[in-house]
């Protein structure tokens, strides 16, 4: 979401005659788009905003501009502690951007934005293939440890109509796969719920695949699932944040369903879409996680064996109920926790990996390899990365490769027989 936003800023500076530049001692602005989910994103904003100082010490007339969660919560007080930053607006306000660097407003935009599904800003995109497309902005769930309903206001769905329009748009530029982004997608209403809109979009011509993140739990409905298991462009994985395997502390949390229920969603999704890929996120050490709710998350990894997980350490956030809960727990506990989560988890996402050897698998072209730029790199429908042996195949070219290693993040494959689309 964060990227994407950021996509959205570079679209409106494009429109007011900037140009994108690797080299921030050449630059006239500088924007940090920040995130304040944990603390440590908080923590290594801080430490770039005083490099920032240094590059506009040497540079004179740079402008350096907050944005993003840490903007909405800090506002003014960025500018009283950091008294370089010329301006600081909010994930609400990208559209006053264009306002600041034509010196017509002053220096905070932090307004509840009311019409912001209403909007649609200009995108500069930073891939050809992939798109993120917003269908909703905000949250309403108020997860107890959680900041983004403070930071980025009550939830809003962007008309399905708009949707459209930018679906098309992309598709005539070329465009294959669409990732639809929300904080959580299942609770998208307008006209239509999320499975009237994945059915609209599924008979957009041009594109291949769609993606959607994040799916809440708690709202994941039989409608939906049946969708996923019809609908051949939508992809068979779904992002499914557990975070506790403990009812106690999923009430806690305020997540609205217990892991039963949740045990029994999966049932439904792997019944309907056996080759579904779920993943999830998981927090360890959450105030008042006994070890013996630690033992439950960590039985509930080895009974769903998600395909991948997301695990972070508890983080208390300034204004959230978790923050001040009893029995916050000390970090060595929850380093510990957390490490234990991991290697029981990797050993898990391994396995799965390797069930795939032998098997063959649609991916779609991303470019050269990460790592080895001897490699090509894509993604199965299942969200798996894949490198192939490079070939002079196109960036967003739909083939079929021969699974030949499962290994812990990634795939290695070769092109199969069947590379040919029929
Ligand atoms: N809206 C999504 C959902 O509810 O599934 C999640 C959005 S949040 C940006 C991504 C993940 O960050 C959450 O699922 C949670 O695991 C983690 N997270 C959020 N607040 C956190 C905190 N205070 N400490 C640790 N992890 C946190
Ligand atoms: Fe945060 Fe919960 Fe909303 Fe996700 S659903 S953004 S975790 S409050």
């Amino acid at each position: 979401m964060n990227v994407h936003d950021s996509e959205k800023m570079l679209g409106i500076l494009e429109q007011h005659g900037y140009a994108e530049t690797k080299d921030p001692h050449s630059a006239d602005l500088i924007i940090f788009n920040t995130c304040s989910i944990r603390q440590k994103a908080e923590q290594k904003f801080y430490s770039e905003l005083g490099k920032a100082r240094a590059f506009k010490k040497k540079t004179p007339g740079m402008q350096i501009a907050v944005a993003g969660c840490i903007a909405q919560q800090e506002g003014e007080n960025i500018i009283r502690k950091a008294p370089f930053v010329s301006f600081v607006f909010g994930p609400q306000n990208i559209h006053m951007l264009g306002n600041f660097v034509s010196g017509r407003i002053a220096a905070t935009a932090l307004d509840d934005n009311r019409e912001i599904e209403q909007r649609d800003l200009p995108v500069k995109r930073t891939d050809e293939v992939r798109a993120w497309v917003t269908i909703m902005y905000g949250c309403n769930n108020f997860c107890s440890f959680c900041i983004v309903p403070y930071t980025r206001g009550r939830e809003r769905s962007r008309p399905a109509k708009n949707i459209l329009a930018e679906v098309r748009e992309l598709a005539e530029k070329g465009y294959k796969e669409i990732t639809l982004l929300g904080q959580n997608v299942n609770s998208y209403r307008s006209d239509m719920n999320f499975p009237g809109l994945l059915r609209m979009l599924d008979r957009v011509g041009g594109i291949e695949r769609i993606r959607y993140v994040t799916s809440h739990p708690r709202d994941l409905s039989d409608e939906l699932i049946a969708v996923i298991g019809d609908l051949p462009k939508v992809c068979e994985h779904i992002h499914l944040p557990l975070q506790s395997g403990s009812n106690k502390i999923l009430r806690l949390m305020n997540r609205g369903y217990s892991f039963e229920e949740y045990v029994q969603k999966v049932l439904k999704l792997r019944d309907r879409i056996p080759d579904i890929s779920i993943t999830t996120d998981i927090i360890a050490g959450f105030p008042g996680e006994t070890e013996d709710d630690h033992i439950l998350t960590m039985d509930a990894l080895e009974k769903i064996e998600f395909d991948g997980i997301f695990a972070f350490k508890f983080s208390p956030r300034r204004g959230t109920n978790a923050s001040a809960l009893e029995n916050q727990l000390p970090d060595g506990i929850t380093s510990v926790r957390l490490s234990q989560i991991l290697e029981t988890q990797n050993k898990i996402t391994e396995m799965k990996n390797r069930l795939l050897e032998g098997t063959f698998q649609e991916i779609l072209i991303e470019g050269e390899g990460k790592t080895d730029e001897k490699k090509l790199t894509g993604r199965t429908r299942t969200n798996k990365i894949v490198n192939i042996p490079w070939s002079d195949t196109a960036k967003g070219t739909l083939i079929f490769v021969e699974i030949i290693k499962g290994k812990q993040h990634s795939l290695e494959g070769r092109l199969s027989a069947q590379d040919q689309r029929e």
